[in-house]
């Protein structure tokens, strides 16, 4: 059900922003539910986070990550945490956060809100039984937010994190995508980038492993380090 005020306060938005693309889909909306699209401004640190997965690809990834002794914060889908179990379980050993990502990777508008509970909530029950990690953090497919998220979030702990910059990294080459990294890097940002395509097995990633081996040094150069999402929410004082 979605009570009279909830309709209220989103209709209020919409007028006011003229816009309900940007509530359901603005990096900055919390029309939706609770959401961060960035860190503590304090913290002359970023984000990596992987959307997703786990897939086949997945362990290609956290050697480049181990390699560079980066932590970042994987996003991962239900369904893929069961078909490769093994794979999750390794992201949660190398120290990485993980985060919900709804079971099947649906967009969430138009949906009712007994799915999207059903959603993350089989997402997060198989996440914390394959892997002993509780998520405390939700990304929505495709950023896309609906009526009910917030009931869902709320009723599972969760709190929604959109990106301050996203590699388009499924379909860019990787120069791009490192040039729109290193442009966005400032600190607390969140980037958003790929280990999976939503249920997909084996996706090819490697212009997202070219680039996310180029931008390390580089960024680590400017001074910055590299937290998962939890650490860099933190304030500083
Ligand atoms: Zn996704």
């Amino acid at each position: 059900m979605v009570d009279g005020a909830l309709i209220g306060g989103v209709a209020g938005v919409v007028a006011a922003t003229g816009s309900m693309a940007y509530a359901v889909r603005g990096k900055s909306s919390v029309v939706f539910g609770p959401s961060v699209y960035r860190g503590d401004p304090g913290r002359s640190s970023i984000a990596l986070t992987f959307d997703d997965g786990p897939s086949e690809s997945t362990p290609a990834l956290l050697d480049v990550l181990a390699a560079h002794q980066v932590t970042a914060t994987f996003f991962m889908c239900g369904k893929n945490v069961r078909r490769c179990p093994d794979i999750a379980r390794a992201v949660a050993a190398a120290g990485h956060e993980i985060g919900n990502h709804s079971d099947s990777h649906p967009r969430l508008h138009f949906r009712s809100p007994e799915f999207i509970y059903r959603e993350l909530a089989l997402a997060q029950e198989t996440i914390r039984t394959t892997t002993n990690a509780v998520p405390r953090l939700f990304r929505a497919p495709y950023g896309v937010r609906w009526f009910g998220l917030r009931h869902a979030q709320k009723r599972l702990g969760l709190l929604g994190v959109m990106w301050t910059a996203i590699g388009r990294d499924w379909r860019w080459p990787t120069r791009r995508i490192a040039q729109l990294l290193i442009r966005s890097a400032r600190n607390g940002a969140i980037f958003c980038l790929h280990d999976g395509r939503a249920l997909q097995r084996a996706p090819d990633i490697q212009p997202t492993l070219d680039a996310v081996e180029y931008i390390i040094p580089v960024l680590k150069d400017r001074g910055f380090k590299f937290e998962t999402v939890s650490q860099i929410l933190c304030p500083t004082h």
